[in-house]
Order: structure tokens, then C-alpha cells, then sequence
């Protein structure tokens, strides 16, 4: 057996665990060793009672003080004792556990570990694991027990057993990384970190387990976009643009002014696409901070000197959404140019319609999806290239919408901050421009983090809005355990707010597991008014302009990271209604509220993401991930930052020495890296 066997040939994986395993994408052994804890429990030492606080799990050592009390009813006994230690007393209770009255003693030492709650004004301890006599305890004491993302059907034990054989009792893999670089780098060894990433014994291997992983999926990643990436030599610039009026005729026209970062950042567009060179420039811009305009300008100087241009978005709703505000702007501004939508859920009909006028050029800006990359798109004379969104977008999606014409320049635009060190890495080719100003005129949103008690107020001021004509998101309490538990918690949060909010509201959702057109229709709904409350999860995350929309309230805001509260944010305060965001935090610890904190004192994600990342220290190893950019299993763009910076100089010299990796000592290295190509991994890390 190895990691290629199936892992029906470990002990106790059946037919049915097998088939819960694969919904899970654990195929093979290998598979499995490679599906990482999402968290671990850890024992830590015993707190004084009096310490115990309220949404923590803690353990506490102390005597039975009194009687163990048995209530209820047949069907839910309940059976309740006061451990006292110095420093106070805490009730504790369990549900359906009767025999504890016979096997616990009054007076008797007991450690106890359970999360601790607030009941009808009592500090409480729940349902908590029990070391009787306390020194079982000591076993635990500072081990990490691995916590899996589950799906129904699994628990959490059933896992642990299928992992331990599997890294305990097989030859696992041999290392692949070559010795000089784990030698220099301080990397552990392959089996080590594999043992040590899901049972380790203490939180030293733990770190030192996860250093190695996340540097070998850094490495991994990086060497395996220089290889689809190929040469990064700069091409000649074939396209003039000598007609520049109108342009500047555009921005007079605008009903605004353009910020004064917004003007430099056109002025290099403008100077890079009538440049020596082919463009090819990241636009990083906070959203809202107005990067459409910029695209656009790009746009109408390509089409008003007789090329075309084309603007891909991530999704539908979004080229839709682009397509219509920018073919009415450029009809009130009475620039002659023509506009064309190609998206995947056109007809067969309306797409032939659509290549015809664009290989005719008839069209003069293409706006669309993916759709725009495919054979059956030919461009006449394609000089411009915008892509929106473009974490959303593979490196290799945008290479070939560069193909499609004969090298036409390219602009990129995202709002994620990303990391200078990861830009380089990843668009290591690109120029960089930030858009670092909000327009002027915008009102502040109003942010208030409240707890749960605030919730009732929450919804009657979502109504009071709605009323007004507004429009609010509702963004639902995270299931991390699994997408189809998620699902339902939104469906059911959906109905619940229906019934809340009364029949004149309409309340719809949207979650991961919908279908894309489905998606796509509430989404639209939901820009023409005709939906007043959205819940959803953060599938909305991504550049919707919804100007309407006033309110968004995010359930359990403690469970997400900074960056992405802030960019759930920006989807309000974009029109000119006052706008409202409302942090509910199913936490009331004083590290939750001074994180919170954060998002009210600053709108600059940039800011937002490094504070974050500073209040929790590089010791908070089990944190809340961060970005949500990109799809590592274990790293964190931000978190391991300094991991991915040397993990960059390590792949720089392995292909320096090495550019085809045919060195013996590079041998499974290569192979390793092959095995990653093929299964698809880097496209959806990307
Ligand atoms: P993002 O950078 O998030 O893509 P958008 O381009 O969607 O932002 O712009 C958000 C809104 O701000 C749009 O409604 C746009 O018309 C408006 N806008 C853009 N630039 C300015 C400006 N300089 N002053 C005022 N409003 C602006
Ligand atoms: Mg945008």
C-alpha cells in the first residue's frame, strides 16, 4: 500500500465511507494524508474558575462542591454539579448522561474542559469531556487533537482512524524536495511533516510540520506557474493611438471629477499604451475607488483610433452590469462607439450574431465573460485587453485572451490587496498602479459591531430602509464544516427573515452550491429593486454595483477576516444614500471587539489587512484565514508571507541552476511537479 492505493483498502473504510470520502475529494491514500486538519483542538493548562469566560473553551481543575443533582424529564435527564475551586464556583451540566450521578463523587477532584456559557445570568459549563480522577488529564495536557471539515455521513473520529493507519502504517512518499534546500531553507522532513501536520505532539512539530508544508506548496505553485507561464520577454508596442481627444473630452463630460489618483493612474495607461512597449499593468484599487472609468477610458482610446478593445468579468451578472452602464455612458456622451455583449448563457443564435460583428469589427468594445476567450470568438484588430476581477481569473485565462489578438496591450484590475511580494511572484510580468483615494464625494458608511442582543433592532431597521426604497444584504453565520450544511443554514436564515420581515419585503438567497444562471437571476433581481433583502454567503463578494443597496448586516463577523468584512463592505456606500454596515459578533471577547475595531477606524484595505494580521500575531496559527486570494491548503498569502518571499528565491535558483530541472538530485521534484500540473491543482489554487 501507498499514497496511490484507494483508500478502501484501509481498515474500516467501507463502501459507504468511501463514498463519503470521495464527496470530500479523497480518492487515494495520498489524498487523504494530503487532507489537512481545518483546525486543532488544544488541551491546554487548567484556568482558575474564576478566570472561565463566557464563548471560551477552557478546562478547570476543582472539587464536586454538594449534591450531583438528576432533573428532567425520561427522554432528557439532566444532571448538574457546582465545581468549586479558590477562586469561585461554576455550574456544570450535562444532557442524557444519568450514570454520571453513580460514577462522580461529592468532594471528589475533577477536571472538566467545555465551553462555558451564559445561563439565564449563570456562567455555565456545558456538556464538558470529564478527566475523573483529575490526573488523566496530564496526558492530554498540551496535545493537539486534529479537527477535519467534515461532510454528513463522517465524523470527526471516523477520519482520525482512516488518517492514523494511513500515516502510521504505510511507506509514505519520498521526499521530493532536494536536501541543499531543505538544508537551507530549515525544512523538516517529508513523513515528519506529514505525521506532524494531523497528529502532532506538541505545537513545536506542529510549526515546524507546517512551515515545511506551506513553503513545498508555495514552491510547488510558483515553479508551476513559471512552467505554463513561459518567457516574459517584452513585446514592441504595434499600435498607435494619435487621436487622444476625445478621451479628454470624455472625462469633461463626466458628472464628476476624476480623483486625483485616478488621473494618475490614467495618465499611465495612457503613457504605457502609446509607449515603446506592449502595456501590461495591475490596476489595484480599493473598491469603489472607480477603476471601470479607467478601464473605459482605455477602451474608447483604442476604439477611437479604429482598434477594438475587450473587458472580460469574472461572472455574468458583473459583464452585464458593465456592458449596460458603459454602452449608456458612451450614448449620453455621444462617442460613436459600438458595443457588444458575449456571455455563455447567450443563445447559439444571439452568439453567432456576436462573433460576426466582432470579427467584422463592428464592434468596437467587446464586454463579457469567458465566452470572449473561446476559439469562436476572432477579433479584427484587438489592441486593448481589461480584465475585472482578476484574482478570479487564472493566469492562464488572461494569456489567452492576450492570443487572441497580436499582442494587444493588457490592463488588469483587482481590488484585493495583495501582498507586493505575491503581485511579483504572480504577475511578476505586470506593472503595478494604485488607485489609493476614494471619490470625494462619497458619504462615509456608518459601521457599528453589535452582538446578538442587537439582532431584533438589526431587522427592524432593515425594514424601515426597505421602506424608504433601499435595498440590504444579509450576509449568514459561516458552516465551515460543509458547503451542503451551508446551504441549508442560508435557505433556512432566508425563510426565518421572510417571516420576520412580513410579506411586502421580498427576501431571496444565494449560496455556493446554486447553479451559475440561477445565481445569475437573483443577482439580477436584485439590481432591478425587484428583491429587497439579499442573504447570502460571501458569494457577493465580488464587484456588484448596486448603488440602491444601503444596508449590509454580516451575521458572526468574528468568523471572518478583516480584508474580507472590508470587502463585503464595499458593497454598500456606493450611491448616494447613507449606508450602513452592521458586524453581529457571536463574541464577546475583548481580542473580537478590538479586531472589529479595526474596520471601523480605517476604509483602507490595505491598512485593514496588515492590522489585522498584526493584532494577531504570527502566533496565532490557527487564525482565521485571511484572503480567500488564493486557494493554498495550509498557506496564507498574508500570514506566510515571508514563507512565500523564500519560497520565490528558492524556486529563482532551482531554475537558475536548473531551468528544466534534469539534475538527478531534482528527480522527484520533477515528477512531483508533473503530478501537481496534471491534477489541476494549481488552476484551482488559482
Ligand atoms: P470599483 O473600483 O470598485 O470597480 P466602480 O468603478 O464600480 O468601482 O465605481 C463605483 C462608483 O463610483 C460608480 O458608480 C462610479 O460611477 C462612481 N465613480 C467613479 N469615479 C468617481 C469619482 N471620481 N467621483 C465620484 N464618483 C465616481
Ligand atoms: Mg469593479
Amino acid at each position: 500500500m501507498n499514497e496511490l492505493s484507494w483508500v478502501s483498502e484501509l481498515k474500516g473504510v467501507g463502501e459507504k465511507t468511501e463514498k463519503i470520502f470521495a464527496k470530500l475529494g479523497i480518492h487515494t491514500v495520498g489524498d487523504l494524508i494530503r487532507y489537512y486538519p481545518r483546525t486543532y483542538d488544544v488541551y491546554e493548562s487548567p484556568v482558575p474558575v474564576a478566570e472561565a469566560e463566557e464563548g471560551k473553551i477552557v478546562t478547570v481543575t476543582g472539587s464536586i462542591f454538594g449534591n450531583i443533582q438528576l432533573t428532567g424529564t425520561r427522554n432528557m435527564q439532566i444532571t448538574t454539579l457546582t465545581l468549586k475551586d479558590i477562586t469561585g464556583n461554576l455550574k456544570v451540566i450535562w444532557f442524557r448522561m444519568p450514570f454520571l450521578k453513580n460514577m462522580l463523587r461529592g468532594g471528589g477532584i475533577i477536571t472538566l474542559r467545555g465551553k462555558v456559557s451564559n445561563r439565564r445570568g449563570l456562567l455555565t459549563m456545558e456538556q464538558p469531556e470529564i478527566f475523573y480522577p483529575s490526573a488523566k488529564y496530564e496526558e492530554k495536557l498540551d496535545t493537539l487533537q486534529p479537527v477535519y471539515t467534515l461532510t454528513a455521513g463522517i465524523t470527526n473520529t471516523a477520519i482520525i482512524k482512516a488518517v492514523k493507519q494511513a500515516v502510521e502504517y504505510l511507506d509514505l512518499k519520498q521526499e521530493f524536495l532536494p536536501s541543499s534546500l531543505r538544508l537551507k531553507y530549515h525544512l523538516s522532513e517529508y513523513n515528519y511533516a506529514i505525521r506532524g501536520i494531523h497528529f502532532p505532539e506538541d505545537k513545536e512539530q506542529y510549526y515546524y510540520a507546517r512551515e515545511r508544508l506551506v513553503f513545498e506548496e508555495f514552491l510547488v505553485f510558483i515553479l508551476s506557474l513559471r512552467q505554463i507561464k513561459g518567457t516574459d520577454e517584452r513585446n514592441r508596442n504595434q499600435f498607435g493611438f494619435p487621436k487622444q481627444a476625445e478621451t479628454e473630452a470624455f472625462i469633461k463630460k463626466l458628472p464628476y471629477e476624476l480623483t486625483k489618483a485616478q488621473r494618475k493612474v490614467w495618465e499611465e495607461i495612457k503613457s504605457d499604451m502609446t509607449g515603446e512597449y506592449v502595456m501590461s499593468r495591475l490596476v489595484q484599487g480599493d473598491v469603489g475607488s472607480g477603476k471601470t472609468v479607467i478601464a473605459l477610458l482605455g477602451l474608447i482610446l483604442a476604439g477611437m483610433n479604429g482598434y477594438q478593445g475587450a473587458m472580460m468579468a469574472p461572472t455574468e451578472v458583473l459583464a452585464k452590469q458593465h456592458y449596460e452602464s458603459i454602452t449608456e455612458m458612451l450614448e449620453d456622451y455621444k462617442i460613436p462607439l459600438k458595443t457588444e455583449i458575449l456571455t455563455g448563457s447567450m443563445t447559439a443564435k444571439e452568439k453567432r450574431l456576436a462573433y460576426e460583428k466582432i470579427e467584422s469589427g463592428e464592434a468596437d468594445i467587446i464586454i463579457g465573460t469567458h465566452a470572449l476567450i473561446q476559439d469562436k470568438a476572432k477579433y479584427k484588430n484587438l489592441a486593448l485587453v481589461v480584465t475585472d476581477e482578476q484574482h478570479r481569473f487564472g493566469v492562464k485565462q488572461r494569456e489567452e485572451l492576450a492570443e487572441k489578438g497580436n499582442m494587444p496591450h493588457i490592463l488588469v484590475m483587482s481590488a484585493t490587496p495583495i501582498p507586493r511580494t505575491l503581485a511579483i511572484i504572480l504577475y511578476g510580468d505586470l506593472d503595478i498602479s494604485v488607485i489609493d483615494e476614494l471619490p470625494a464625494n462619497r458619504l462615509p458608511i456608518k459601521n457599528c459591531v453589535v452582538d446578538t442582543g442587537y439582532r431584533q433592532t438589526a431587522y427592524e431597521f432593515i425594514r424601515k430602509q426597505t421602506i424608504q426604497g433601499r435595498q440590504c444584504y444579509v450576509i449568514c453565520p459561516m458552516v465551515e464544516e460543509s458547503e451542503t450544511l451551508e446551504a441549508e443554514n442560508v435557505t433556512d436564515y432566508a425563510k426565518m427573515l421572510k417571516e420576520e420581515l412580513g410579506e411586502s419585503i421580498t427576501v431571496e438567497y444565494l449560496h455556493g452550491k446554486m447553479k451559475q444562471v440561477q445565481k445569475d437571476e437573483i443577482m439580477e433581481r436584485f439590481s432591478r429593486n425587484e428583491i429587497q433583502v439579499l442573504v447570502s454567503t460571501t458569494v457577493i463578494e465580488v464587484g456588484i454595483n448596486v448603488p440602491n443597496a444601503t444596508v449590509m448586516m454580516v451575521e458572526n463577523a468574528e468568523r471572518f477576516g478583516l480584508s474580507q468584512l472590508h470587502q463585503l463592505r464595499g458593497r454598500v456606500g456606493r450611491g448616494k444614500h447613507q449606508s450602513y454596515c452592521i458586524f453581529m459578533s457571536g463574541s464577546k471577547t475583548k481580542e473580537t471587539k478590538q479586531r472589529l475595531e479595526i474596520l471601523n477606524k480605517s476604509n483602507d484595505g490595505f491598512f485593514i489587512a496588515s492590522e489585522d494580521l498584526k493584532l494577531r500575531g504570527p502566533g496565532d496559527l490557527f487564525g482565521i484565514r485571511q484572503s480567500g486570494i488564493l486557494d493554498f491548503k495550509l498557506g496564507d498569502v498574508f500570514q506566510d508571507a515571508k514563507l512565500l518571499q523564500s519560497a520565490s528565491e528558492a524556486a529563482d535558483e532551482l531554475l537558475a541552476a536548473d531551468p528544466d530541472l534534469k539534475f538527478p538530485e531534482h528527480k522527484n521534484l520533477k515528477e512531483h511537479l508533473q503530478s501537481y500540473i496534471k491534477s489541476g491543482m494549481l488552476q484551482t489554487t488559482l
